[in-house]
Parts: structure tokens; C-alpha cells; sequence
């Protein structure tokens, strides 16, 4: 069957139209400025891409320009919109009330905007892609993909932050960890990739991209992830923080004179590597800076290798042991160096890096620790939208 997996941003949306049992990508893309002014970007598999510029007042004309890009005559990958058969969202934050995928209802959609204030920016432009798509398509089943239903197995002692347990009850203030789907998809795809048994395993999933967080997968189930209530908790990420002093907030707002919306916007935008570089959040420009000899992206690069290689150390201990490290992710896939420095303060644990393979291991799998190493190294490159094309099939 057809799937058309739909990753719905406040003002962009991606989606690819999928072949679910060749799982080959029919058609990609993506539209850009939904409500500023318009951009559609359309690829069919083995065709160059095409960039249309056109009003997109709201979600719903972004997707009927899909949906038309799809079926157009020269360049669709479909006939008619029959041949999509369902579709498959990424919703962000399903809070403690979706712990996998569902096929998506009223009360559903209902429940998902009970999450809304966990997720104020994503979740809400999650919900108007599903009513778009409700709208254009309304007989086609669709289901729901929640990045934090993956780390809902965490036990309550690495979910609980030491504050007053009201704020859990009332508010469900706790770590729910997000990446899920990409976490899910790489830990399973390790396991498969190095012949081992999944339910009985302790692997650890470094998804090191613009956003960047860590999993302990012990025994096919998350038990630990480095991303909080938010996506701003964990590693240094291109322009998040990660895990600060919360005092720092206090200080800063008060020598800067800045309200809480102004520090927020500092830790989420203006941090990272970007903020301690000065250069760019982008590991592309920080590694050409360093080499041009720039001290601050050096050190930047440093600041996110150590924090990456102190939480695989404490996930170590989370999961008493580890079998395999999966590097996944932009930077996890791409950048060797990146992986090599990670891998330098993890000696201990009896890594061996085999040099040669990390230095040519590039968006593809492979094995970089060499084969008397005690611990399992691998390059496994994630995909999201199968992840997401697989769950809308084993639920429709
Ligand atoms: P996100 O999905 O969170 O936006 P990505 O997973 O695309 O992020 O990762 C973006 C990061 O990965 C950037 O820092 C970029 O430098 C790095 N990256 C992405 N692709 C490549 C590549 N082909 N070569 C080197 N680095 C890459």
C-alpha cells in the first residue's frame, strides 16, 4: 500500500509518499513560509526536484498542493489520490497518554490537544495537519506517530525530577524524552544489523543531529533518554543547551535584564554550539572553522563530544553494561571526527575504534570498533518517516 507520511511544522511541512512493501520512496519534498507566503518543493524518485512558489495561505492549501503534485500528470508518482491508501503523522508530544502509534479519531485528536501546553509550538501544527488532511482526504485512515511514546517504558526513577511531586500530579511535570521514533527505529535496526537479540540487549542510541539526544534501550525497551519535558534538556545541540544550572536562568535575566520569555528564547535559539562558537550551529562550518584554526569552535566541538561521552557513561550504568553504541543522526551518520573524539574517553569499557572504517563510514551502516572490541560500535543511519510509514501499515 501507498503511504503519505505527513511531519507538520508551525510554518513548514514535510512529507513523502511511500510504497510500503518495497518501502521505497515514491515522492518527497516539502513546503515552506505556510502563511507567509509559499514555497513547494516536489521530487519524484529518480527526477530532479521542482520548487514552485505559491500562496499557502494555511496547512490546508500546502497539502491540497501536495496532493496535487502527487497526481499531476508529467511528474506525479500516483494517478489519482485512490492510490493513497493511508497516512501516517509524526505528532510530537503524546504526554503519558500515548505510549505507540494510534489510528487517529475525534477523541484522539482531542486527547493530543490535552499535550498542546507540553508542546505549545509543535503540537498544535501537528493537529492542523491531520484536519487538513481530514478535510482533502476524508475517507483515507490515518494514524498518529508520537516522538515520545517510545520513552513512555522509562521507570519512574529516570522520568522524576527532584521537585515537589504536585508539579508531577497537577501539571505531569517529568522527563518524557523525544527522537522516539528515531531511537525505536535505530536501536531495532542495531540489533538486527549485528544479529543480536533485541529483547535480550543493552544498547545505547546517540542521535546527534540540529537537535541531539541520547537513549538507553535496555532489552528492546527505553529506560533512560537525555531530553526532558522539553527537547531543550541533555547535549549541547546546535543551538539548545542542554542540561545547565537552573540558577544560570535567574542570573542571566538578571544581568541582561531579560524576562522569562527572553532567557528562554537565549537557552533555545542563541545556545549550543552556535552560542559558544559564535560561528553556526551547523558541524559542517564548526569543523572548516577549527580547521582554519578557530579556537571557539574548537572548544565547542569538545563541549559536545564530552557531554555526548559523560551521558554514554552514565547510561552504561543505567543499563549496568553495553552490548552496542549506535551513532545515527546528521552528525552521527556524517561526521567521523565527531565519532573518534566521543569514542576517545570510552577506552574503559574496552571500545576499539577501527579507524580506517569510522574515517569512510559516512549515511551508511557500519560496524567502526573492530572485532575484539567488547563493545559494538555502529554507524545506523535513522529514517524517521519509514519508521512512521511502518507503524500507519501495522495499524491500518
Ligand atoms: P535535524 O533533523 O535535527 O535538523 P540533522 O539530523 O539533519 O538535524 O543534522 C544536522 C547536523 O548534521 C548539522 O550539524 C550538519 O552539519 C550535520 N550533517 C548533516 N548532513 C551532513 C553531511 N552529509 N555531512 C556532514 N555533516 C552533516
Amino acid at each position: 500500500m501507498n503511504v503519505l507520511v505527513i511531519n507538520c511544522g508551525s510554518s513548514s511541512l514535510k512529507y513523502q509518499l511511500i510504497d510500503s512493501e518495497s518501502e521505497e520512496v515514491l515522492a518527497k519534498g516539502l513546503c515552506e513560509r505556510i502563511g507567509i507566503d509559499g514555497r513547494l518543493t516536489y521530487q519524484k524518485a529518480g527526477l530532479d526536484k521542482e520548487i514552485t512558489d505559491a500562496a499557502m495561505p494555511t496547512h490546508k492549501e500546502a497539502i491540497q498542493m501536495v496532493l496535487d503534485a502527487l497526481v499531476n500528470e508529467k511528474t506525479g508518482a500516483i494517478k489519482s489520490l485512490s492510490e493513497i491508501n493511508a497516512v501516517g503523522h509524526r505528532v510530537v508530544h503524546g504526554g503519558e497518554k500515548f505510549a505507540s502509534s494510534v489510528v487517529i479519531t475525534e477523541d484522539v485528536i482531542k486527547t493530543v490537544e490535552e499535550c498542546n501546553d507540553l508542546a505549545p509550538l509543535h503540537n498544535p501544527a501537528n493537529i492542523i495537519g491531520i484536519r487538513a488532511c481530514q478535510a482533502l482526504m476524508p475517507n483515507v485512515p490515518m494514524v498518529g506517530v508520537f516522538d515520545t511514546a517510545f520513552h513512555q517504558t522509562m521507570p519512574a526513577k529516570a522520568y522524576l525530577y527532584g521537585l515537589p511531586y504536585e508539579y508531577y500530579d497537577k501539571y505531569k511535570v517529568r522527563r518524557y524524552g523525544f527522537h522516539g521514533t528515531s531511537h525505536d527505529f535505530v536501536s531495532k535496526a542495531t540489533a538486527e544489523y549485528l544479529g543480536i537479540d533485541y529483547n535480550n540487549s543493552k544498547i545505547i542510541v546517540a542521535h546527534l543531529g540540529n537537535g541531539a539526544s541520547i537513549s538507553a534501550v535496555l532489552n528492546g525497551k527505553c529506560v533512560d533518554t537525555s531530553m526532558g519535558l522539553t527537547p531543550l534538556e541533555g547535549l549541547v545541540m546546535g543551538t539548545r543547551c542542554g542540561d545547565i544550572d537552573p540558577s544560570i536562568m535567574e542570573f542571566i535575566a538578571k544581568k541582561e535584564n531579560l524576562d522569562i520569555d527572553g532567557v528562554m528564547e537565549v537557552l533555545n535559539k542563541k545556545s549550543g554550539v552556535f552560542g559558544m562558537s559564535g560561528v553556526s550551529s551547523d558541524f559542517r562550518d564548526l569543523t572548516a572553522a577549527r580547521e582554519d584554526g578557530n579556537e571557539k569552535a574548537a572548544m565547542a566541538i569538545d563541549v559536545f563530544c564530552y557531554r555526548v561521552a559523560k551521558y554514554i557513561g552514565s547510561y552504561v550504568a543505567a543499563m549496568n553494561g553495553v552490548d552496542a553504541i549506535a551513532f545515527t543522526a546528521g552528525i552521527g551518520e556524517n561526521t567521523q571526527h565527531i565519532r573518534e573524539n566521543v569514542l576517545s574517553y570510552l577506552g574503559y569499557l574496552g571500545i576499539n575504534l577501527d579507524k580506517e572504517v569510522n574515517d569512510s563510514a559516512r549515511g551508511v551502516e557500519a560496524t567502526i570498533s573492530t572485532p575484539d572490541s567488547k563493545v559494538k560500535v555502529v554507524v545506523i543511519p535513522t529514517n524517521e518517516e519509514l519508521a512512521i510509514c511502518r507503524e500507519t501499515v501495522r495499524l491500518v
